[in-house]
């Protein structure tokens, strides 16, 4: 059976406490919506789970009835996997509380918590993990990929920090994964997606951090992006840990700490921030400017939560977006021709690059020690975005990114990549991104756990055999 009756619905309703939505309900158009506009897919009920056992009886129905499962934590994912057509999504945005253990350095965090909600619980207690740089986005989707933001540097990604997992297996049994128990799911669960069943709980190592940390911003002009990469290339690896950079290509937003002469110029922007003593970040700062003046600047302390939040307007829910991402080892003279190049082909304003340094805490964790694939020497991984909320402009401006990812592939690491930025599904990237070893024992232990692939809808690795 693959298409789904009021009867079978109804079934499910039965067996579930949170609410299904129909097509024809009134919540359903809500339930299925993701953050990427681009993404309009209907699936045949959206389930809200409230529990585990939702997301056991949902899982059960799922299988019963031939339909595709996705599954939905943030909804924030570009390629849209959290949702299909004909399918039952199983929607665990009500699954956010977070619970911290401030005695033990632990937060259990539910499968559909957003990075907003793990920030505030932990910071309350001047605590944090690693997260993403966007606070709508899913610990799920995030974790299950990797996981880099500010922390990573201080503090590795976020896998790095995860410390257990309650999972939801496709044949509906509920196990815990750690270093103890169920350990090759547990080192799966570190990288390889989605693929290993429904996660309804992680549990995170916490760190002190904050709750104020101290931000440096520095923007020079797109006629100065060779002098400015190339400075940057030179000064951030010498940053200490307890810093972190994003180096964006971009328009100076219209922002109240950018002066109104230079609303929407493009140019290099980076951004600074220091989990250390003020006094080192303003050190810093002063090293940045002093090599080369930047066309302005602006340096404040900021409550670590806030920093979380800083970009969450200019990526609010409802664009069209397009990427995909790159690792590079270096910013080479080369590598700084082709970016600056490309800033000036860009046909709408709000394309951007970014570049997360990542080293240190990054680099210092084993390249077996978890499933995670882009390997860990110190590298710029590279997230080249278009993103609008004008479809037709959206449509251009992919070719841009594609164009820009085409011509970095001679520098880059390969055309593997860090999965969560994998917007259109293709088997050889997937293979490259994990290298073919950490690949070959991610599809045995997919075997073990869901051999019949009922986990899918995701950057997918097929069961071995
Ligand atoms: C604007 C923007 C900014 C970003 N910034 C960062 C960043 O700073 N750092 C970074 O590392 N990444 C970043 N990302 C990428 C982000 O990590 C991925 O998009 C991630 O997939 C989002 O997780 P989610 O739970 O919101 O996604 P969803 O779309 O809900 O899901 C993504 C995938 O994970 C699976 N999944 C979701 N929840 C579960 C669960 N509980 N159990 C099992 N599988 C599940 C889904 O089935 C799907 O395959 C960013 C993305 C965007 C669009």
């Amino acid at each position: 059976m693959t298409t789904t009756s009021s009867a079978d619905l109804d079934q499910l309703r039965s067996s579930v406490k949170g609410e299904v939505h129909a097509p024809s309900d009134a919540g359903y158009d809500e339930a299925r919506t993701i953050w990427n506009a681009q993404i309009d897919r209907r699936p045949a009920a959206v389930v809200m789970a409230t529990s585990t056992e939702d997301v056991v009886a949902a899982v059960g129905f799922a299988r019963a009835a031939g339909l595709e499962i996705s599954v939905r934590g943030g909804g924030h994912n570009t390629g849209g996997y959290a949702v299909g057509d004909d399918g039952l999504m199983i929607n665990l945005a009500l699954l956010n509380s977070v619970e911290v253990d401030v005695e033990n350095k632990r937060a259990k965090v539910g499968g559909g918590a957003l990075l907003s909600d793990l920030d505030g619980a932990t910071q309350a207690h001047g605590l944090a993990t690693p997260g993403g740089m966007i606070s709508h986005t899913g610990v799920a989707g995030l974790t299950l990929g990797g996981g880099m933001g500010w922390l990573t540097r201080l503090h590795g990604l976020t896998i790095d920090n995860l410390t257990g997992a309650e999972i939801v297996l496709a044949d509906g049994r509920v196990v815990w994964a750690s270093e103890n128990e169920h350990a090759d799911l547990f080192w799966a669960l570190r990288g390889g997606g989605g693929n290993f069943g429904v996660v309804t709980t992680f549990e995170y190592a916490l760190h002190p951090v904050g709750p104020m940390v101290s931000v440096g911003l520095f923007f020079w002009e797109a006629e100065r992006a060779t002098e400015a990469l190339t400075m940057l290339r030179d000064q951030v690896p010498t940053l200490p840990q307890d810093s972190n950079v994003i180096i964006g290509l971009l328009n100076a937003p219209p922002a109240p700490f950018v002066p109104a002469e230079h609303h929407f110029k493009p140019g290099v922007l980076l951004v600074l921030v220091g989990f250390g003593p003020p006094e080192d970040h303003a050190a810093q700062c002063g090293q940045i400017s002093g090599v080369l003046t930047p066309l302005f600047e602006f340096a404040t302390p900021m409550p670590y939560v806030a920093l979380q939040q800083l970009q969450d307007e200019a990526t609010a829910h409802g664009q069209f977006n397009y990427e995909k991402g790159t690792q590079l080892p270096e910013l080479s003279d080369a590598v700084i021709e082709v970016f600056v190049n490309h800033l000036g082909r860009r046909g709408i304003p709000t394309s951007q690059v970014l570049f997360y340094r990542l080293d240190h805490a990054y680099s210092a964790v084993e390249e077996n020690a978890t499933a995670y694939g882009a390997t860990r020497t110190p590298r710029y991984a590279t997230m080249l975005v278009a993103m609008t909320p004008d479809l037709a402009a959206w449509e251009s401006e992919r070719e841009w990114v594609r164009n820009l990812w085409t011509d970095l592939q001679p520098y880059s690491l390969g055309i593997g990549d860090y999965i969560n930025n994998m917007v259109e599904f293709d088997a050889e990237r997937v293979l490259a991104s994990y290298g073919p070893e950490k690949y070959a024992r991610l599809a045995g232990i997919k075997a073990v756990y869901d051999p019949q692939n009922v986990f899918r809808r995701n950057v997918n690795i097929p069961p071995a055999g």
